[in-house]
C-alpha cells in the first residue's frame, strides 16, 4: 500500500513538475516570432499582407500598429487562429491617415494575458504609382508579328507590356525613359487589349491599355501522316531523347519528342531569351539566307496523324527555309552569340542576342563557326545547314525571339516595316 501510494505521489509530482518546465520554457524561453515582418517595410497604396507566428508559442492576439511623428495607428487587431498560425489582412495608408514617407510599423504578439513580445519594422509608405506616358505606340500589330514602345515614368520602375497572356519585359535606355519590344502569341483574340504595366518599387502598380490594334493573320494547317517514315525517325527519336526509352512505341516516342522535348526546349530558349543586353546591336533590316526557297512558314498548326489517327499537334515557330545542302548560314543581323548548341528538336543550334529582347534563332544545322560570347556581324557565316533534330530534310529554321518568344520573321526582314515601326521605338 504505502509502495503504491508513494508511486503516484512520484508521478503526480513529475507530471506537476512536467507541465511547470513546459510552461516556463514556452513562457520563457520559446519566444513567439514573425516570420516575414519584411512585408511591412515597403507599403504601397494598397497591401494584402499575411503574417506567420512560429513557434507558435501561446500567441493568442496580434496586433500591428503604425507610428509616424506623434500619430500611432492602428492597421489590425485580431486573435491568431487555432487552426494556422497566420493572420492576414489589407493595408491602405491613406485610408488610415498615413503619409508618404517613412514610419514605424510594430507587430505586437499577445500571449498569457499579459506577456507582449514587440517587434518593428521600419517602413516606407509610397502612395503615388508610376505615371506612364507613352511616347511611341503602334497603331496595328499582327498576330504572331511584333511591336514596340517607348515611354516615359515618374519614377523608375519595372515596365512591361502585356499581350495574350504574356508578358514582355521593357529596358531602360535613359533617364526614367524605357522602350519594350513585343510579341503578339499566335493565339491572341483580334479583340485582347495590349496593356502597358509599370510597377514601382513599392508595389504601386499602373495599368494602362496601348490603343493598339491586333490585326487577323492567316496560319495555314498541315496534316503529316508518320506512317512509312518509322525507318528514319526512330533514330533520330532515340537520339534526341537521350535515355533508354527502348520499350517505348514509335508512337510513344515521337510523342515523348513532339511535346514533353519540345516544351523543355521551348522552355530554355525562354530562358536564354530573357537575358538580352541592354544595347542595341542591330541595325537595318534582318537578311535571309540567301537563295534560299520558304518550305514552311511561321505559325502553321501541325497534326500528326500515324494511320491516318491523330496522335500529335505542334506549332510551327520559325520559316523553314532551303537552299542546297550543306548551305551556308549568314548571321542575319548584328550581334552577340549567346547560345551554340545541341538544344533537341532544334538540333544544333545557334542564337543571337540583337539586345533589347530581339533575337535571332538558327536550328538544324551541321555544326557552329561560331561559339558563346562571339560578336558577329550581319552576314558573318555562323554555321551550315543539315537536319540535326526533328526535321525530316536538310533546312534552316530559322527563328526570330522577342524576350524569348518566337514571332514571325516576315517583318523582320522587311525594311518598310522596320523603319516605320520598330525604329520609332529607338528614336529620341
Ligand atoms: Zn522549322
Amino acid at each position: 500500500m504505502q509502495g503504491i501510494k508513494r508511486f503516484i505521489r512520484t508521478v503526480v509530482i513529475l507530471a506537476l513538475l512536467g507541465v511547470i518546465g513546459f510552461t516556463v520554457y514556452n513562457v520563457f524561453f520559446l519566444k513567439p516570432k514573425v516570420e516575414n515582418l519584411q512585408q511591412l517595410e515597403k507599403l504601397p497604396k494598397k497591401k494584402e499582407v499575411s503574417l506567420i507566428v512560429s513557434p507558435r508559442a501561446y500567441v493568442d492576439r496580434v496586433v500591428v500598429k503604425a507610428l509616424q511623428g506623434s500619430r500611432e495607428v492602428l492597421i489590425f487587431e485580431g486573435k491568431l487562429p487555432k487552426t494556422v498560425n497566420e493572420v492576414s489582412f489589407t493595408v491602405e495608408p491613406k485610408k488610415l491617415g498615413l503619409k508618404d514617407g517613412e514610419a514605424r510599423v510594430v507587430v505586437e504578439l499577445r500571449r498569457f494575458f499579459l506577456l507582449k513580445d514587440s517587434f518593428e519594422v521600419k517602413a516606407l509608405v509610397d502612395t503615388q504609382p508610376p505615371r506612364v506616358h507613352l511616347i511611341y505606340a503602334p497603331y496595328v500589330v499582327l498576330q504572331g508579328g511584333s511591336g514596340g514602345i517607348r515611354a516615359k515614368l515618374s519614377e523608375p520602375a519595372r515596365l512591361f507590356v502585356e499581350v495574350g497572356g504574356r508578358k514582355f519585359r521593357s529596358y531602360k535606355v535613359k533617364g526614367n525613359v524605357y522602350i519594350a519590344l513585343f510579341g503578339v502569341p499566335v493565339d491572341t483574340s483580334t479583340r485582347d487589349v495590349i496593356k502597358v504595366v509599370a510597377v514601382d518599387d513599392v508595389g504601386n502598380r499602373t495599368v494602362i491599355p496601348l490603343g493598339t490594334g491586333i490585326k487577323r493573320n492567316r496560319f495555314q494547317s498541315l496534316r503529316i501522316e508518320l506512317r512509312g517514315k518509322e525507318k528514319v525517325m526512330i533514330p533520330k527519336l532515340h537520339a534526341i531523347l537521350g535515355g533508354d526509352y527502348e520499350d517505348l512505341s514509335f508512337v510513344e516516342l515521337f510523342k515523348k519528342v513532339n511535346e514533353d522535348v519540345r516544351r523543355e526546349n521551348e522552355r530554355k530558349i525562354a530562358e536564354i531569351g530573357g537575358n538580352s543586353a541592354n544595347q542595341r546591336f542591330w541595325r537595318g533590316r534582318f537578311i535571309q539566307m540567301k537563295n534560299s526557297k520558304v518550305i514552311s512558314r511561321y505559325g502553321e498548326k501541325r497534326t500528326y496523324t500515324y494511320r491516318g489517327k491523330v496522335i500529335s499537334r505542334s506549332r510551327h515557330m520559325g520559316y523553314d527555309l532551303a537552299s542546297v545542302k550543306n548551305a551556308r548560314v549568314p548571321a542575319a543581323n548584328y550581334g552577340v552569340v549567346v547560345f551554340a548548341g545541341d538544344l533537341g528538336i532544334y538540333g544544333n543550334t545557334v542564337i543571337i542576342d540583337h539586345g533589347y529582347g530581339l533575337m535571332t534563332l538558327y536550328a538544324h544545322l551541321a555544326d557552329f563557326k561560331v561559339k558563346e560570347g562571339d560578336a558577329v556581324r550581319k552576314g558573318q557565316t555562323i554555321g551550315y545547314t543539315d537536319m540535326t533534330g526533328l526535321a525530316f530534310g536538310d533546312h534552316l529554321h530559322f527563328g526570330v525571339l522577342i524576350d524569348g518568344y518566337e514571332v514571325t520573321p516576315l517583318e523582320w526582314w522587311d525594311r518598310k516595316w522596320i523603319r516605320t515601326r520598330i525604329e520609332p521605338v529607338f528614336s529620341e
